[in-house]
This record gives C-alpha cells, structure tokens and sequence, in this order.
C-alpha cells in the first residue's frame, strides 16, 4: 500500500574508495562517516537519509536504494525513480550497472531485472507480464536513442493520458535478466561508437534506462502497469564549477523540481524546465518513489566537486 503520508524522496550518499591512482599520488582521504546518516567534510557535516562508505558492497546498497521501489511500487503499478548523481568518474555507473555478469559486483539494473523476473516465476499463473526496456541519452537536450544511433533527436510527446514519452524510442521485449543484460551491452557499445570523445561526452550527457512493466490477470482482466526510470547524472565538474551561476544553471532544472516534491510544494513543480524533467514527470512526486544516490570521490583533490554534489543532495 502506498502511504501517502511518507516521504517519496529519499536521497542516499555512497562515497568510492580511494582508486589506485589516487593511493599512488598520495591523496589525502577526506570524509568521515558518523552514525548512518552524517558525513563529515574538513568539519563540516552533511546529513543524508543513509550515507553508505566505501565499504558498503553492491547487495547492501541494493537493499537500501532499490529494493523498495522494485518490490513495493513499480510491481505494484506504481512509478519509480532511481537517480545516480556525480561527477565523472565517482562511481555512478558502478553503482547502476557494476560489472554486469558477476554476481558480487553486478549493480542495481542487473539486480532489479533478477528481482522482477524472481517474482514473476513465483506468482501464480493467471497473472501475464509483459516487460519492455528503453534506452536512451539526453545530450545537449537533445535524445539520443541508445538501441538505434539513426534516432539521434528524439521528441518529447504526451499521450492521451498526458503522461510524457519519449516518441519513436526503441522498446524492447525482455524475458529474462539476461535480456536486460544483453540490451544494456548493446546500448553501450553503441554509445561508445558515436561519439568520438568519450571524457567530455559522458562529463555532459545523462543516460537514461526505462524499465515497463505491464502485468494483466487473465482471470479477472485486472491490468497494472508500472515504469521505472534508471537515470545517471553527471554533475558540474572543472571549469564549469568554476563559476558559480553556470552549477546553478547546470543543477537547476532537476534540482527545483526534486526540491519542490521535497519540500512538499503542491502548487509549482516546474517539470517543464528540461527534457529530463519532462519525462520523468509521471515518476517523480505524487504517488511515486524517487532515490537519489549522491556519488563521491573521497580524495581531496576532488573536494570542490564532492562539496558541490553534497550541496546539490542536501538540497
Ligand atoms: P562514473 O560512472 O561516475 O563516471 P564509474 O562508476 O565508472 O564512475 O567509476 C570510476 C571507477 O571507479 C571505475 O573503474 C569503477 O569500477 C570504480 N569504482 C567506482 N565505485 C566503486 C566502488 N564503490 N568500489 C570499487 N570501485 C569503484
């Protein structure tokens, strides 16, 4: 049951160990975790509803970003989002994906896709699932579609129900978690093809996968539906950050509609700010679940920006 009552944002901050080249330069390790929920940074403290160290392995952070949304919402029928926000090279993909075909480090998608189909092997047979994925990058406010590169400037349409979509979108039927797997690969690789510097690239543009889920009992016709957004997030990173107004401009269109649901704000949610926004309107507020999964380097050298990334979750 959905409590109405209960907040449906709730932002999650995992920190990544020092990687090799940082111990080999001799970076200082900056946070320090108090309790569940604070992280201190040269003194001063930023409180998340969990704050998750390097320590914490993929299942436990699976458990408490995901989990959740996938058992009591999205197989439910209800919408749900899953946010991954950072800078480059913080651990966002680790955390969505991780290395896909190992059980230990497989990441969230590959652990929600054995979820569904778990439960759909353990429901009784009336029930019929029919499971679709898209996947798709907003680059320049522009949408390209990941499983067909002639897609390149995708629109945005409403559909009779004015709930948004991303129009002529590839979908694709899923059957196992290998499917889901075999789609992320290919989206991928195709995005590594198109584009010919991958630094700046994927330090702007923010990939998006769309899981749907649409279960009817054949007994009692009774249809549900339910759609979850994976999305990741590069936040404002070297010079960009530099300048004050330009991480304000870069933060601001998801940044004001998450702290408006946040806050509660029934009046002005402003969705239609950016492309990203506009899609996920239908899976952010209301009766959905939104989790945002703040990364972090924990070096010193990257400070500025893990203070900027903590800023944008604290709010
Ligand atoms: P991003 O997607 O934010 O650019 P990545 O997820 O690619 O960053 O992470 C950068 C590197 O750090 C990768 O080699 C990744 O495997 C590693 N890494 C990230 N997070 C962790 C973690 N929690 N534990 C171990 N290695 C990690």
């Amino acid at each position: 049951m959905v409590d109405a009552a209960e907040c449906c944002v709730k932002v999650m901050c995992r920190f990544r160990p020092l990687n090799e080249s940082e111990i080999n330069r001799g970076d200082k390790y900056i946070p320090k975790f108090k309790g569940e929920d604070t992280v201190v940074i040269s003194g001063k403290p930023y409180i998340f509803d969990r704050v998750l160290p390097p320590n914490t392995t993929q299942e436990q952070v699976y458990d408490t970003c995901a989990k959740q949304i996938v058992k009591g919402y999205v197989l439910d029928g209800y919408n749900g989002t899953i946010f991954a926000y950072g800078q480059t090279s913080s651990g966002k993909t680790h955390t969505m994906e991780g290395q896909l075909h190992n059980s230990q480090l497989k990441g969230i998608i590959p652990r929600i896709a054995q979820d569904i189909f778990d439960h759909i092997y353990s429901m009784d047979e009336n029930l019929e699932f029919h499971i679709k994925v898209s996947y798709f990058e907003i680059y320049l406010d522009k949408i390209r579609d990941l499983l067909d590169v002639s897609k390149t400037n995708l629109a945005v349409h409403e559909d009779k129900n004015r709930v948004p979509f991303v129009k002529g979108c590839t979908e694709r039927f899923v059957s196992s978690p290998e499917d889901v797997m075999d789609v992320i690969d290919e989206g991928k690789s195709n995005r590594h093809v198109a584009v010919t510097n991958m630094n700046e690239h994927s330090s702007r543009s923010h990939s998006i996968f769309l899981i749907n889920i649409k279960q009817e009992n054949v007994e009692t016709e009774k249809k549900l539906s339910g759609k979850l957004y994976l999305v990741s997030k590069t936040g404002a990173e070297g010079s960009v950050l530099d300048e004050a107004k330009n991480i304000n401009k870069s933060l601001s269109a998801l940044g004001n509609v998450i702290s408006a649901l946040a806050e509660g704000t029934k009046t002005h949610v402003p969705y239609r700010d950016s492309k990203m926004t506009r899609i996920l309107q239908d899976s952010l507020g209301g009766n959905c679940r939104t989790t945002i999964v703040i990364c972090c380097s924990p070096s010193v050298f990257n400070e500025a920006e893990t203070k900027s990334t903590l800023m944008f979750g604290q709010r």
